[in-house]
């Protein structure tokens, strides 16, 4: 298929991303200047998106661009980071049109309004298989209370932001599942799929705060197993306490076997962390503050890893805790 010569596509859909930051000199050089905010570090992460792994192959352009954005945001956010710039690699397959990359680019200038970020950088090679997505996100934080995995307590709390498996359930819908869903939430979950929302400035409040922090990408179980190992401890889990939204409830109710799967399916982009009992009021009027519902979910326990229990106190068993590639 014809499309554009590398060096068009840089100046027609890329540069006009970089406007607005003069250090990222138009995407006109080698290189761009990233300058972290006075006495903090740069704080650095990468996520890619695989047509086909990722995203749906006939997803909304737009969209794609947008939860590129996102996924690498919500790193940012769950670490306390504010975010500054960012790099992108696209691996374009025969089949992408001009089209696709107008609508993917425009979904990211929208993005880059709403977070105050621009584009700096990037490469653009041909894909001789599928279409590969990457960005870099850069961000700034200071060094002393970056929120880390590894920071756990015995005795914190467990919290979880806003709620999970909305995603999930979006997943399923646009397989064509969950036909008794009304089209109001049909449109939410899809939503919350699509279109995460990373906690950006609930990830700064809880800077000096939470014991640990991480996003939930993988799943909430597997994920708190991740703080649990990096902290050496282990977790309590009520399966009745994980927060669901409305939406989420009323698909569940009818589909009891899916609150099982939602704790470990992933992609939804809130903060899961952990805080001493003493911090729950300063909490508890951070959730209230930024509109963001944040609920305690379990508590750290030595030993370890994970354990799951439902209302009656039983260990709920789970076979695989959360995603994994390979
Ligand atoms: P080089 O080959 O010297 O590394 P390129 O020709 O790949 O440089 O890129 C030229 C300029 O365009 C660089 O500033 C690079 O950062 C930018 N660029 C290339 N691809 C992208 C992209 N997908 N997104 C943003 N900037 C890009
Ligand atoms: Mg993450």
């Amino acid at each position: 298929m014809a499309r554009r010569g590398e060096f068009q596509l840089i100046a027609e859909a890329f540069a006009p991303l970089a406007k607005g930051d003069p250090l990222a000199f138009g995407l006109g050089d080698d290189v761009a200047l990233v300058a972290p905010r006075p006495g903090e570090h740069l704080v650095a992460t990468n996520d890619a998106m695989v047509r086909g792994v990722h995203f749906f192959r006939d997803g909304d352009p737009g969209d794609v661009g947008r939860k590129l954005l996102r996924v690498n945001l919500s790193d940012l956010a769950c670490k306390g980071a504010e975010p500054l710039a960012y790099l992108l690699t696209v691996a374009l397959p025969p089949d992408l049109t001009d089209g696709w990359l107008d609508a993917f680019a425009a979904g990211l200038g929208d993005d880059q309004k709403r977070y105050g970020i621009h584009l700096i950088g990037g490469d653009t090679t041909k894909s001789e298989l599928d279409l590969v997505l990457s960005v870099t996100m850069l961000g700034s934080a200071p060094a002393e209370t970056l929120l880390r995995r590894n920071g756990a307590k015995v005795g914190d709390r467990i919290y979880v932001s806003g709620t999970i498996g909305d995603a999930r359930l979006g997943f399923l819908l646009a397989r064509g599942k969950l036909p008794e869903a009304s089209t109001e939430d049909a449109q939410f979950l899809r939503g919350r799929l699509d279109r995460p929302s990373p906690r950006l400035k609930l990830g700064r409040r809880l800077r000096g705060i939470a014991n640990s922090a991480m996003d939930v990408s993988d799943g909430l179980l597997a994920d708190l197993g991740h703080i649990c190992e990096q902290s050496q401890v282990g977790a309590e889990l009520s399966l009745a306490a994980v927060p669901f939204s409305d939406a989420a409830r009323r698909v569940i109710h009818v589909h009891e076997e899916e609150q099982k799967s939602i704790i470990t399916f992933g992609d939804d982009y809130e903060i899961l962390f952990t805080a001493p009992p003493d911090k729950g009021s300063v909490i508890a009027a951070i959730g209230d503050e930024l509109g963001v519902p944040l609920t305690v979910i379990g508590t750290i326990v030595s030993g370890g890893p994970v354990t799951v229990r439902d209302a009656s106190g039983a260990v709920v068993p789970f076979a695989q805790a959360g995603y994994t590639h390979f």
